[in-house]
């Protein structure tokens, strides 16, 4: 039996019959930047994740640059974050000329230690930019009590977070901005690269609208050098085609969750990922920790079982970060992390039965 990491074929088939029709109808009017199709998806957004506004652009990448941007943070600024995530996260802030300072993670969710972020700051420290990591919010009450108690704003990187609750709150509903992503691995997935902002401020709406197109709302006239980061009609149609089914889908992800957790409960190898009390996690990623990792991931790789390891390099020991001047050892718990950890398939579509072939493999591997 062959299980693949991710298929997004089964996904398709359940949206062809309204998804083409959308895409022809863009097609046949000629009509691809921003228009009614954008308007419609960002009023579906905002009033999904429950914050005042929504602005699709072109990936999450450009979500947290626009986020920054319309924040002023720049040269001379630092900003708080986690070591363990997409390069993204980081890669934005030092994109603005801003400093990323790292606070390690927690061993049990992966998730950034908010009890260290007060340690992390100084006085350059402008916002601290949580990131909800493989589909769990982190701790956000006491993030926002100190973000609130030291004036520094909240960029939420929610990109593999679409749906994830916090104390009945959505993820991206909780800072300054809060930032998606529709890579098609993300739980809502467009047909390319897509992203978008979320925020409750009205006129951080409106600075990020003009960030989008070239820093003007007018055309030809700049108020401030923007970006291009305008989302396609034709991504916008996919999403929201796609955003009806979303609830759905995440329903598939945690019933296959608890599934695994079944499966790997009597196994003292293997721990399985925490689902904290009041969180609700839509398990984007589906990452488990086990000591001969990379033996694992050769085996299930012989086995036809799909895989990956999220991240393999924390990001404090990229070179490209060199000049922040951590060393190995900095955060023990993130360069644990990616030494330990494994993601299995996990999207809705899979059956029980691929499920089932996972689980066993990987008990009998651990067994033997
Ligand atoms: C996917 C992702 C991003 C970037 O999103 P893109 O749409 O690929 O630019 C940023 N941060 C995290 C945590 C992500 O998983």
């Amino acid at each position: 039996m062959k299980v693949p990491l991710l298929d997004l074929k089964p996904q398709y088939a359940q949206i062809k019959d309204k998804v083409i029709p959308e895409i022809l109808d863009i097609i046949e009017n000629q009509a691809f930047i921003l228009g009614p199709r954008v308007d419609k998806l960002e009023s579906e957004i905002s009033q999904y994740i429950g914050t005042k506004h929504a602005l699709g652009c072109s990936s999450g990448t450009d979500a947290l640059l626009l986020a920054l941007m319309a924040l002023d943070i720049g040269p001379g600024d630092e900003v708080i974050t986690t070591p363990y995530t997409f390069f993204a996260t980081a890669g934005s802030i030092a994109r603005v000329g801003a400093v990323a300072r790292f606070v390690d993670i927690e061993p049990d969710t992966f998730l950034m230690r908010v009890d260290q972020i007060e340690k992390a700051i100084t006085p350059k420290t402008k916002a601290i930019m949580p990131v909800h990591l493989f589909g769990q919010c982190v701790d956000m009450k006491p993030l926002m009590d100190i973000a609130k108690k030291h004036n520094l704003r909240v960029i939420e990187d929610a990109c593999q977070a679409i749906g994830s609750k916090y104390d009945g709150v959505q993820a991206g509903a909780f800072g300054d901005v809060g930032c998606f992503s529709f890579f098609p691995s993300k739980n809502l997935g467009c047909f390319g690269d897509g992203g978008l902002c979320s925020t409750n401020n009205s006129a951080l709406q409106e600075r990020l609208k003009g960030l989008r197109v070239h820093g003007g709302q007018v055309q030809y006239q700049h108020l401030e050098v923007g970006l291009n980061a305008r989302i396609d009609s034709l991504q916008a149609a996919v999403i929201s085609v796609k955003l009806p089914h979303l609830a759905s889908w995440t329903e598939g992800r945690r019933r296959n969750a608890s599934l695994y957790n079944k499966l790997f409960a009597g196994n003292s190898k293997i721990i399985t990922p925490v689902e904290k009390p009041g969180r609700f996690h839509i398990y984007n990623q589906y990452v488990l920790r086990v000591e001969n990792r990379d033996a694992l991931k050769a085996h299930l790789a012989e086995k036809e079982i799909g895989c990956s390891v999220y991240y393999p390099l924390s990001l404090h020991q990229q070179n490209c970060f060199a000049s922040l001047g951590y060393h190995k050892g900095d955060f023990p718990e993130s360069e644990r992390a990616s030494e330990t950890t494994i993601a299995l398939p996990i999207y809705p579509e899979l059956s029980e039965e691929q499920i089932r072939f996972v689980g066993e493999t990987i008990n009998a591997f651990t067994a033997g």
